[in-house]
């Protein structure tokens, strides 16, 4: 994947870090004032142009006003009311235990800004998927610099136009463009890089940080499995899946790639999604409001050839000229078929069945690919839910629903192995812009002991009384249990002698 920069786009390139670099050196960033005043700015922004920021999300993906309303907009002002109110508290520094050696001391973690940060967006939630990673870079009072995806162009192209009318332009910056400005973005160096997208670009972008040993985070994809137990409700377990999967037309990085469960199971299924289906969509989801469209004629392309008509037992039908492919539900897939052979997810609006024969070979089968960036299961038995949480990995996991553990913002957002590393949401998205920096105050007031203890010659007795202070040694557990029943004998037998020499 070697892609050609110009002269141009380097150039480019190197004044947009060269400036958000000096501003950042100013200081500027890093007073809380000026970060809420940016972070209100930010929510501004998406209140004022939320016509506009509607209508663009229209043009690129077909998406309607409430899921505009619920999954771009509001996610993200959310989280800016979390960080606006929170932001005091979080950038206090942490005190942290510390042995008995250091009691005269301080020890704490400060939340320091990384520096410049990369931001590289993707392009089906091509708001949300910029702006939330920016408030946290802003929240942590780092400068950034805003790459949007190309692929929805309209989003890009107002992000570039309205977004620095609201936010410091020294600061934050929007470089719109394809992947031939983010290749020369990448050349340049960076302090912090957080890209959502594939993880064949992401491997790019890997390699790209590791020149400069920049520190970043992978919001990628992967197939994200959904196993169903035959003990089930599969009415409600047809509805939530189809939820899931058929949002955003099929384009969310953690909709159900695909189901596993037995050929009984998959029959009650496939029957119990028929009538949701027309109560979400109507009889022609084509003519419905509410249902989306493929971004571009190339992932429509992508997605109408993992279309196989032979399996398929709803939907089916697509449209090139307007990118409509219809809620398709396919049964009876092999592992070897070409919708599941792919490492990426379908990301369209195709369900494959995969039958199996219990739970055991929906482990086993889960356990043989990548690691997911998010699974779910279903079933009346929670017992069949820990058993996935014990025996596979994924960087999230819901049991019961699909997507909903999403709006959860104590839960990190983010994949593991191939689906990604780091993560954010609520306040891990402050957490991923700060370098959490480790701060010692010593006093001098010991020096005597010191003295006494730490310097050399190091002489046995010293050595033995640093390890005295110093050293933690590993008990076995039968005896730091009655050690730590002598220790509760003792105490209860010396609060009830100061009980008793009270009362005399
Ligand atoms: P995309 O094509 O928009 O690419 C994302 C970004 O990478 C763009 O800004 C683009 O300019 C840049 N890019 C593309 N090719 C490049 C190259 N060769 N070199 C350098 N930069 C390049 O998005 P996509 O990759 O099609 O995104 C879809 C994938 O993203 C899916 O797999 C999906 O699961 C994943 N995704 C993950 C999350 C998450 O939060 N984990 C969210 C959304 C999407």
């Amino acid at each position: 994947m070697s892609i050609e920069v110009t002269p141009e786009l380097q150039q480019q390139a190197e004044q947009v870090v060269a400036r958000a670099r000096q501003t950042f050196r100013s200081g500027r960033t890093k007073a809380i004032s000026f970060r809420k005043t940016q972070l209100r700015a930010l929510y501004r922004f998406m209140t004022e142009q939320e016509a506009a920021i509607k209508q663009a999300l229209y043009d690129d993906l077909h998406k309607s006003d409430a899921e505009a309303q619920l999954m771009e907009l509001d996610t993200v002002m959310s989280d800016i009311a979390d960080h606006v109110e929170n932001l005091d508290k979080w950038t206090k520094p942490q005190p942290t235990q510390k042995g008995m050696a250091f009691l005269l001391d301080k020890t704490e973690i400060v939340y320091e800004p990384y520096g410049v940060v990369l931001i590289i967006g993707a392009w089906n939630y091509p708001f949300q998927l910029t702006l939330w990673p920016l408030l946290g870079a802003i929240a942590a009072g780092n400068c950034a610099v805003l790459k949007p995806s190309e692929v929805a162009g309209h989003t890009s192209e107002l992000l570039e136009k309205e977004l620095p009318q609201y936010l410091d332009k020294d600061c934050f910056h929007v470089v719109a463009g394809d992947a031939r400005i983010t290749t020369a973005l990448l050349q340049q160096r960076f302090d912090y890089i957080f890209y959502t997208g594939s993880s064949q670009v992401g491997k790019v972008v890997l390699q790209a940080a590791a020149k400069h040993i920049t520190p970043v985070t992978l919001e990628l994809g992967g197939k994200g499995p959904c196993i169903v137990d035959s003990d089930c409700d599969i009415t409600v377990v047809a509805r939530r899946i189809l939820f899931g999967k058929f949002l955003n037309a099929g384009q969310t990085c953690i909709a159900p790639d695909y189901v596993l469960c037995d050929h009984e199971t998959q029959d009650k299924l496939v029957e119990a999604m028929r009538a949701p289906l027309v109560e979400f969509y109507g009889k022609n989801p084509k003519e419905s409001q509410h249902f989306g469209r493929i971004v571009n004629k190339r992932h429509f392309e992508r997605v109408k050839k993992l279309l196989d008509s032979n399996k398929v037992v709803i939907g089916g039908e697509t449209d090139e000229e307007t990118l409509y492919i219809a809620p398709t539900i396919l049964a009876n897939v092999s592992p070897d078929d070409d919708i599941m052979k792919e490492e990426n997810e379908v990301f369209g609006p195709l369900l494959p069945i995969v039958p199996v024969a219990g739970k055991e070979e929906a482990i086993e089968f889960v356990n043989s690919r990548e690691k997911p960036l998010a699974m779910y299961a279903f079933s009346n038995n929670k017992q069949f839910g820990q058993d996935l949480i014990d025996q596979t990995s994924s960087g999230q996991f819901c049991f019961n629903d699909t997507l909903i553990h999403a709006a959860v913002p104590s839960l990190p957002f983010g994949g593991v192995g191939h689906s990604g590393m780091g993560a954010y949401h609520g306040k891990f998205t402050f957490e991923t812009f700060s370098h959490k920096r480790a701060v010692m105050l010593r006093t001098m007031k010991d020096e005597w002991l010191q003295g006494k203890l730490r310097y050399p010659p190091l002489t046995p007795k010293k050595v033995a009384w640093m390890q005295r202070f110093l050293k933690k040694n590993l008990r076995d557990e039968k005896r730091s249990w009655w050690s730590m029943l002598l220790v509760l004998l003792i105490g209860a037998g010396m609060a009830f002698f100061v009980m008793t020499c009270l009362h005399m």
